[in-house]
């Protein structure tokens, strides 16, 4: 994959290293419970951890990947904690976001209409060129699931998201979550947002 592909279609006009080192603001959203805080800590740290619970007041965690042509990727990702349902913080939360990621909980029809809400506001607050995720979690109770893969899929491709379900207990799909979610965003990025 070259750089042309990641949005930089003048990379010649950095003397002509191949190596980029991109930094990306990510806000997740979702209803409360659907397993943010868990799908962050399995990504950044490997773990899944039930009994935590960091989820008080906005969190930040930064990570940073490397994509097969060396360029790399910080994340830097911001958990609300619920606090964007204060109207006055929202602006302040999407501001600068490039990409952003909307969880829901598989076994939970709640949290997919909540997940729609979420989408809408970022519609009408984030950035022009701001680059969703749909993210079905929970994808290892499927035998309670209640949310039908080929909805999510659906919504996703009205609202031109990119879709993944993912288990932050099993680690399934976490890592390809960022992985194919950044290659998605940075085809359909400006250059000068990343
Ligand atoms: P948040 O409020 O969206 O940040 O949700 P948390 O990350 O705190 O997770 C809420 C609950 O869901 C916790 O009890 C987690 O153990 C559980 N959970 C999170 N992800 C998964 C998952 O992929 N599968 C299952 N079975 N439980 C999960």
């Amino acid at each position: 994959r070259d750089s042309k592909q990641l949005g930089f279609p003048n990379s010649e006009n950095d003397g002509g290293h191949d190596a980029k080192n991109l930094r990306v603001k990510l806000v997740l959203l979702g209803d409360s419970g659907v397993g943010k805080s868990c799908i962050v800590l399995r990504f950044v740290r490997g773990q899944f951890d039930p009994t935590s619970k960091v989820t008080v007041g906005a969190s930040f965690l930064s990570q940073t990947i490397a994509l097969q042509d060396s360029t790399t990727v910080k994340f830097e990702i911001w958990d609300t904690a619920g606090q964007e349902r204060y109207a006055a913080l929202a602006p302040l939360y999407y501001r600068g976001a490039a990409v952003a990621v909307v969880v829901y909980d598989i076994t939970s029809p709640d949290s997919f209409s909540k997940a729609q809400y979420w989408v809408k506001e970022l519609q009408k607050h984030g950035s022009p060129d701001i680059v969703m995720a749909l993210v079905g979690n929970k994808a290892d109770l499927n035998e309670k699931r209640e949310v039908a893969v080929q909805d999510g899929i659906d919504y996703a491709e009205k609202n031109r998201m990119f879709f993944i379900e993912t288990s932050a207990k099993t680690a399934d799909n976490i890592n390809e979550l960022f992985e194919d979610f950044v290659d998605y965003a940075t085809s359909r990025l400006p250059p000068d947002i990343l």
